[in-house]
């Protein structure tokens, strides 16, 4: 899996195992018929990573106009690509609407009335869906809880059904759907049937006022994995997850659903590899000092994550357990990957895995202290 030559740190992604739980997640949404993933490429944004998707069948969830090439670029059909982001710029929306893309998720009336100009000017058409503000509790990290009413992501349910009135009456807009998203590393399948719940009821709003135009309902991503224990659980209980919405979800004969997957796919894919530079005994702790750190992988720092760290090389060697807080170089006291952790002894010179890095890590990645962005190894 590393080579021990090659210059760290740098991601690996284990294409095998995205190819699988592709296809795991395929096999268990087509119990839902119409059903459709569309890859969240802010997950992951990997070239190689996203043609595998667009491969086997996905379509992708953009949230910016650079995604949105780069999902083109990478065989992605236009008619399967999503848009969402509550600032989409001119710019990027006369890209999207261009390339006929399958939707656009709306986030606002100033940015439907945006839409609709452009398209028109076009002398084309845009399908647009509206992002709905759920108020629904994701139990998950404040800041990956996206679907309350504080958060800034959606329109509220209470003005709903002026919106798509408005939708239908512009002459640039096909009005196709609703769209949710609650939050990520969600783990309580009960969101997602509180989620269900809500739909259905906006449903029935929607059609007591007359509107029975409705084709797409796209829930969103958000399925959780297992940091803790990612070689017990590499894929995620797709079952489980597809069955919480079949069980719940009141589709109409004309609906289909889409489902907008990134952490869930990617996420056990990737592992960050780094090299121990120096172990220092501290005055009541061992650290192991990295030479990655929060530029590489941020997730630590800003949520609070957690991810599985081995020590490769220690293993190998069958060396006795020591306890230590691992860490990074970076100027920062939040530069801590994970504090009082029991790994194989750590000597200089190691290679350590950071484990269940395929989401939210290379992505994330900035080049802070004049550092060089880790490069992306395919296995
Ligand atoms: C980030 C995001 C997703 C993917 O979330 P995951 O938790 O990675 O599955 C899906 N839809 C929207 C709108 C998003 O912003």
């Amino acid at each position: 899996m590393t080579d021990a030559n090659r210059e760290t740190p740098y991601y690996i992604y284990d294409t095998a195992l995205f190819r699988h739980t592709i296809d795991v997640a395929l096999k268990e949404a087509s119990k839902i018929p119409g059903s459709q993933i569309r890859f969240a490429i802010k997950s992951n944004n990997n070239s190689t990573l996203i043609r595998i998707a667009a491969e086997a069948g996905l379509g992708a969830d953009c949230v910016s106009g650079a995604e949105v090439a780069r999902a083109i670029e990478c065989g992605v059909p236009a008619d399967k690509i999503v848009f969402a982001g509550v600032g989409k710029t001119d710019k990027e929306i006369t890209l999207a609407v261009k390339n006929g893309i399958e939707c656009f998720n709306i986030e606002s009336v100033a940015e439907l009335e945006v839409v609709n100009e452009i398209a028109l000017n076009l002398g084309m058409t845009a399908n647009v869906a509206f992002r709905i503000n759920p108020n629904v509790d994701a139990h998950t990290h404040a800041n990956i809880t996206t679907g309350l009413n504080e958060n800034k992501f959606g329109i509220s349910m209470d003005d709903m059904v002026d919106v798509v009135k408005r939708a239908i009456a512009l002459p640039a807009i096909n009005y196709k759907g609703l769209h949710f998203h609650i939050g990520s590393q969600v783990l309580e399948f009960s969101c997602f049937k509180a989620l269900s719940e809500r739909i259905n009821q906006l449903q029935d709003q929607l059609e007591a006022a007359g509107i029975t135009e409705t084709e797409i309902i796209n829930v969103g991503g958000g399925l959780g994995i297992d940091y803790q224990d990612p070689d017990q659980n590499p894929v995620p209980d797709f079952a489980g997850y597809f069955a919480a919405y079949s069980d719940s979800l009141k589709l109409r004969p004309h609906q289909t659903v889409r489902f907008e997957l990134g952490r869930s796919l990617c996420g056990q894919c990737g592992c960050l590899i780094s090299k121990c530079v120096y172990v220092k005994e501290g005055k009541t702790k061992k650290f192991a000092i990295l030479d990655s750190g929060m530029t590489d992988l941020i997730r630590p720092a800003l949520y609070d994550a957690h991810h599985k760290i081995v020590n490769l090389t220690g293993d190998a060697e069958g060396r006795a357990k020591a306890v230590y807080d691992v860490v990074g170089p970076i100027c920062e006291s939040s530069d801590v990957f994970d504090k009082d952790i029991e790994l194989s002894e750590v000597k200089r010179g190691d290679l350590i895995a950071i484990k269940s890095a395929g989401a939210y890590g290379r992505v994330m990645a900035s080049e802070y202290n004049l550092r060089t962005l880790p490069p992306e190894i395919i296995k």
